[in-house]
C-alpha cells in the first residue's frame, strides 16, 4: 500500500475552484461523429463547464481484472474498439495529451486498494467518442483510469471517494458508461421497453437520493439489473462518479432518454 502522504500525493498540482463530476451516458459510437440530441448535450456540457486543468475518463470500456490500472502515457493513442461502424469513424483521432502528473497523484491519493501505472492503453471510444464533443480542440490533457472487474461495487466507490481531493486540483472526472445497456435486448422500433423505464426511474431515483446501497442493489441483484446489465461494466462508473462526489454537490441530470428501447443515455453533473 501507499507510503506517501495525500499532501505529498497532490503536491505540484494547483489549487482552484473545485471542478464537477460528470457521468456520461455514451451509447452508440456514432454519436461521435454524428449530430444527436445526446452529442449536443455533450458540446453544451462542455461549453458550461468551468475549464479544467486534466480530465480522469473511467470508461466502461476499459476493464481489468484484480487490479485497478491508471495510464501514465505521455501520449495516449487513440483506440478503435469497435467493429462494424462507417470508416469515417475509424479515422477519428483524438490527440489530447496524457496527463502523467494527475495520473501519478491519483495512484499516490488512494488507499483503499493499489492503483498500478500503466502505459499499454490509449483513448477508448467511452472517452475520446464523448470528449470530441465536449472539448473538440482536444487541448485538455487526459488520463484513464481501468475499471477492475475483480472489485466489489463498493469498492469502486471508495476508490472513486478517495479521488475527491484531485477536484481542487483542477481535475475534471468524467465517468462514461451507460445506466442501462443491453445490446440482445435492443428494438430498433426504438420504443423504450417497460422494464428499461422502470430500471432508468428507480436509478434516476436512487442517485437523486445518492442511496447507493439501493442503486447497487438494483444495478447488480435480481433479475432486472440482469435485463437491464447482462454485464457489469457499464453500469459501474456510475459509482466513480457518485463516488468523487460531495453529499454536498448539486445534482442535474441531462441527455435523459432510452436508445433503442434498451440503452439509457441518463446523464447527470455533480457540481
Ligand atoms: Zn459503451
Amino acid at each position: 500500500m501507499n507510503q506517501i502522504s495525500p499532501a505529498a500525493a497532490l503536491a505540484g498540482l494547483p489549487i482552484t475552484p473545485r471542478l464537477p463530476v460528470v457521468f456520461v451516458g455514451h451509447g452508440s459510437p456514432m454519436n461521435a461523429i454524428i449530430d444527436t440530441p445526446y452529442s449536443r448535450g455533450w458540446q453544451m456540457l462542455g461549453q458550461s463547464l468551468p475549464r479544467p486543468r486534466a480530465i480522469l475518463c473511467v470508461s466502461a470500456h476499459w476493464t481489468s481484472q484484480g487490479g485497478t490500472l491508471v495510464d501514465i502515457a505521455a501520449r495516449p493513442p487513440t483506440i478503435h474498439d469497435f467493429g462494424g461502424f462507417p470508416q469515417r469513424l475509424y479515422e477519428q483521432i483524438y490527440p489530447a495529451s496524457g496527463a502523467p502528473d494527475y495520473a501519478r497523484a491519483a495512484i499516490g491519493l488512494v488507499r483503499s486498494t493499489r492503483l498500478e501505472a500503466d502505459r499499454n492503453w490509449g483513448f477508448d471510444h467511452g472517452s475520446w467518442g464523448v470528449l470530441l464533443r465536449m472539448y473538440p480542440h482536444a487541448d485538455v490533457p487526459m488520463f484513464q483510469m481501468s475499471l477492475d472487474l475483480g472489485k466489489a461495487p463498493q469498492a469502486h466507490f471508495r476508490l472513486a471517494q478517495e479521488l475527491r481531493p484531485l477536484r481542487e486540483r483542477g481535475l475534471l472526472i468524467v465517468a462514461s458508461g451507460n445506466l442501462i445497456h443491453n445490446l440482445h435486448a435492443m428494438d430498433q422500433s426504438g420504443k423504450a421497453q417497460p422494464w428499461a423505464v422502470e430500471f432508468d426511474a428507480r436509478a434516476a431515483a436512487y442517485i437523486r437520493a445518492r442511496d447507493i446501497a439501493r442503486l447497487v442493489q438494483l444495478g447488480t441483484q435480481g433479475p432486472l439489473a440482469q435485463m437491464a446489465n447482462p454485464t457489469p461494466e457499464h453500469f459501474l462508473p456510475v459509482l466513480y462518479a457518485l463516488g468523487a462526489g460531495d453529499p454536498q454537490d448539486e445534482l442535474t441530470f441531462f441527455n435523459e432518454g432510452i436508445e433503442w428501447g434498451a440503452i439509457s443515455m441518463r446523464s447527470f453533473v455533480l457540481a
